[in-house]
């Protein structure tokens, strides 16, 4: 735990920012406010002081029996297998391993987890999957390991001790997890603008009880900032009516990264995990003496070569999120619904919408809900909406919930910041299995705690919760199963067990790649905090580029600091698709989809080589990862934006600008332009283009995919770009750019045009 603390210190430095911030403040002649504050402060630090300071206590007390485990987990790491077996290795073992002690259904945060923590207690471990590890909602969150500030706000004025009780795990939570994968996660400032006097105190309190309860885990103080130092920190942010901020700290993650490295941990530590397995349907058995029938395994499918086995297993848990009823059924047809799925949608905009190091959060939009605004791998992720929804495994962000966050963005930021629908990259909608206790009487109420039931036939369900919970939810799955089928196994060792790349991983490790292999220094600080210490793995098998500089990693797309060798390594970290890559191992289809669909071709070629995939087998992936992209990241949503602004609103100007210059590359007035119009042009200026990017360039823009640009898309896209639906096109710049270099050119004179008389 300390290594956590040691993190996020709790920093002097913060806290005399916070004195001479709020010194600005008292200085200035809202002497009312003053007397506010004061009175808050003696008034509600003391009470504060006396209700958390149990808390501290307590909190003194559970990190003595976090040393014990962690000291109990010491052992351990003296049975990690040195090689991660490979997929079929893993699923031969599947098969033929006469009986598991449990069996986990569900690659998520919440199975994954399971798996780790039963097989590091010795039970002997299956995990199936029946995507990719983290395909579901694991990879689709706001990315924060956090308390939940708000649920602490509702555990105060409710005076709901059990929401307090969850904020208080919670926050122990985040600190274990930015301890044991130091090189996936890091705390991140928040700051939470105030434009009322009188909300400032009520923030303050609120923000200094979240630190309070954190106690000792708390990641750095939170602390109070002027107008000016608000603005100067977030100079985006709307200066009118803004009083100051209250800057407080949680974590933030890679998540689908981090769900990988738990599983890969588990896969080191002897579990059998499978990913693109799916189960069917459950084995059960009855019992001789008793004759009560149970659940004692499940029949499964390798979604890749739709070959079908049983995997046998004393004890099945059910983590599969969004789908737990689904497997629920498998066990009992009776049995009542227990989740209530809920689509959240977020939006990633380029990096400049935020400043690099510090998040936002908006604690009541225009209908009530919260609204956050994060830094994250250099883009800007704005989110989330809560929908109920029905389930599904593809869920797709709609228009409406993407225009939603935009207008909310709007609110806050300065009006100077155009919010332009076209700055939307990409976009995703996960679907948040939030459970009603099928042990409670009152079947209304429903959790975002989690809810841990075993069935009458011995089936464990694990359900709801938060993915920065996701190891004190396993444990309590796994010490459920224990006590159901009276495994020999002693309690969770998973407190401080660091997670798959965290080991020799340090803040300098990039340092290290560069000088010794010669990476560039953005693509050394990506790999280091994405694979942790394996990134030397990642090193040493990528190929030289040929330039002087960076002598290795050659990029998959130029924006992006994604290698080659990623997708080499890749497929040692179980990745079967090219979703996988694009999503899940990088995060490129998260952060732009068409930089995504950029990187494809050559992901396929890569891993068509290392799989050994037919010309069929290529093109189908491909298609489906276009698919994916085109639905499930906003693609759709992006490329609609064309199609659907169809009347086209330009000044009659503009229209005639616009339609000279596409005469200019149309030149036979055909009333469209192809990739050899716009080649001949560029040509004629001197800029040299190969046939695939102009390609891609001109697909960018041929809404009706003939391979032609029609005069009509062409204006339709002019009208886009004006009305900021559509943030940048590479045609309309090349056009506008060859328009401008055509005009400047001086005519030759005819005597040196070796044609006069
Ligand atoms: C929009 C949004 C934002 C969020 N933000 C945060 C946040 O910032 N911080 C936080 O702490 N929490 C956040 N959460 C909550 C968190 O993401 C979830 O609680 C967590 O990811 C759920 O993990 P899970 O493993 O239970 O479910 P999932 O990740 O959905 O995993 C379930 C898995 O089961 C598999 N499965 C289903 N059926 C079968 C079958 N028959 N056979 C085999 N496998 C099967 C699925 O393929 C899936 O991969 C957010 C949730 C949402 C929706």
């Amino acid at each position: 735990m300390e290594g956590a603390r040691q993190a996020g210190l709790p920093n002097c430095l913060a806290f005399e920012a916070d004195a001479s911030c709020l010194d600005s403040i008292l200085h200035s002649e809202k002497m009312a406010f003053r007397r506010v504050v004061k009175g808050t402060v003696l008034l509600g630090g003391g009470a504060l002081t006396a209700v958390f300071g149990i808390a501290q206590l307590a909190d003194y007390r559970k990190k003595q029996v976090t040393l014990g485990c962690l000291a109990a987990a010491e052992p351990w790491r003296q049975h990690i297998q040195y090689e991660l077996p490979s997929r079929e290795a893993q699923l031969l073992t599947l098969q033929n391993t006469k009986e598991f002690d449990i069996l986990i259904i569900g690659g998520g945060a919440t199975g994954c987890g399971c798996a780790l923590d039963a097989v590091s207690r010795g039970l002997k471990t299956a995990l199936v999957e029946r995507e990719d590890f983290s395909s579901g909602t694991s990879s689709r969150s706001t990315k924060l390991i956090h308390g939940g500030v708000r649920y602490l706000q509702k555990a105060i004025m409710n005076l709901d001790v059990e929401q307090y009780r969850l904020v208080k795990e919670a926050l122990q939570e985040r600190a274990n997890l930015l301890e044991i994968a130091p090189h996936l996660s890091s705390p991140l400032p928040i700051m939470l603008p105030v434009y009322k006097w009188w909300q400032m105190p009520y923030y303050w309190i609120g923000i200094k009880a979240y630190d309070l309860v954190a106690g000792s885990q708390c990641l750095k103080n939170s602390y109070v900032l002027s107008k000016s130092k608000a603005l100067e920190l977030f100079p985006m942010l709307k200066k009118d009516q803004l009083v100051g901020a209250i800057v407080y700290y949680d974590g933030q993650h890679n998540d689908a990264r981090m769900n990988l490295a738990i599983a890969l941990t588990a896969a080191r530590y002897g579990a059998a995990t499978a990913n693109y397995t799916e189960v069917l349907h459950l084995l059960k058995k009855t019992d001789p003496e008793s004759g009560k029938v149970h659940v004692c395994g499940a029949r499964c499918k390798d979604v890749l070569t739709e070959q079908e086995f049983d995997v046998k297993a004393k004890c099945v848990i059910n983590a599969t999120g969004p789908s737990t009823d689904s497997v629920r059924r498998m066990d009992n047809q009776e049995v009542e619904n227990i989740c209530q799925p809920s689509a959240g949608v977020h939006i990633v905009m380029p990096g400049y919408y935020s400043p690099d190091n510090m998040g936002l959060l908006d604690p009541a939009t225009s209908d009530g809900r919260v609204i956050f605004f994060l830094p994250w791998e250099k883009m800007t992720i704005a989110g989330t909406t809560d929908t109920p929804t029905e389930v599904t495994h593809h869920p797709i962000p709609r228009e409406e919930d993407i225009n939603f966050i935009l207008t909310e963005v709007r609110n806050y930021l300065s009006t100077d910041v155009a919010v332009r629908r076209g700055d939307v990259q990409a976009a995703w909608s996960g679907i948040r299995p939030l459970v009603i206790d099928p042990n409670s009487k009152d079947t209304q109420s429903i959790a975002r705690n989690h809810v841990v039931h075993v069935s009458e036939s011995g089936l464990v369900t694990i359900a709801g919760g938060k993915w920065t919970t996701y190891r004190s939810m396993a444990e309590e799955a796994v010490d459920a199963a224990i006590k159901a089928h009276n495994f020999k196994a002693g309690s969770s060792r998973t407190i401080g067990l660091v997670l798959e790349g965290g080991n020799d991983w340090t803040p300098t490790l990039y340092i290290r790649l560069a000088q010794d292999y010669g990476l560039e220094i953005e693509v050394a600080k990506h790999l280091a905090s994405a694979y942790g210490d394996k990134a030397l793995e990642v090193a040493k098998i990528a190929k030289v580029t040929g330039k002087r500089w960076p002598i290795v990693g050659r990029r998959l797309v130029s924006e992006f600091p994604y290698i080659e060798a990623e997708v080499r390594y890749a497929i040692k970290e179980y990745a079967c698709t090219a979703i996988d890559v694009i999503s899940r191992r990088t995060r490129l289809a998260f952060l732009n989809v068409q930089a995504a669909e950029e990187a494809l071709p050559r992901i396929v070629e890569i891993m068509g080589k290392e799989l050994q995939w037919s010309e069929q087998k290529k093109m189908e992936e491909m298609e489906a990862a276009k698919q994916f992209l085109y639905y499930e990241m906003g693609y759709k949503a992006r490329s609609e934006q064309l199609t659907d602004q169809s009347e086209i609103s330009l000044s009659t100007s503009d229209m005639d600008r616009y339609k000279k210059r596409f005469h200019k590359f149309d030149k036979e007035k055909k009333g469209f332009i192809t990739v050899v119009d716009v080649q001949r042009v560029l040509e004629s200026i001197g800029v040299q283009m190969d046939a695939n990017t102009l390609h891609e360039i001109l697909t960018e823009v041929d809404v009706n995919k003939n391979g032609q640009v029609e005069l009509n898309e062409f204006l339709q896209l002019m009208s886009a770009v004006q009305k900021g639906y559509v943030s940048s096109s590479r045609l309309a710049a090349i056009m506008k750019t060859a328009e401008e270099n055509l005009d400047q050119r001086n005519p030759i004179p005819v005597d040196r045009s070796g044609g006069g008389v």
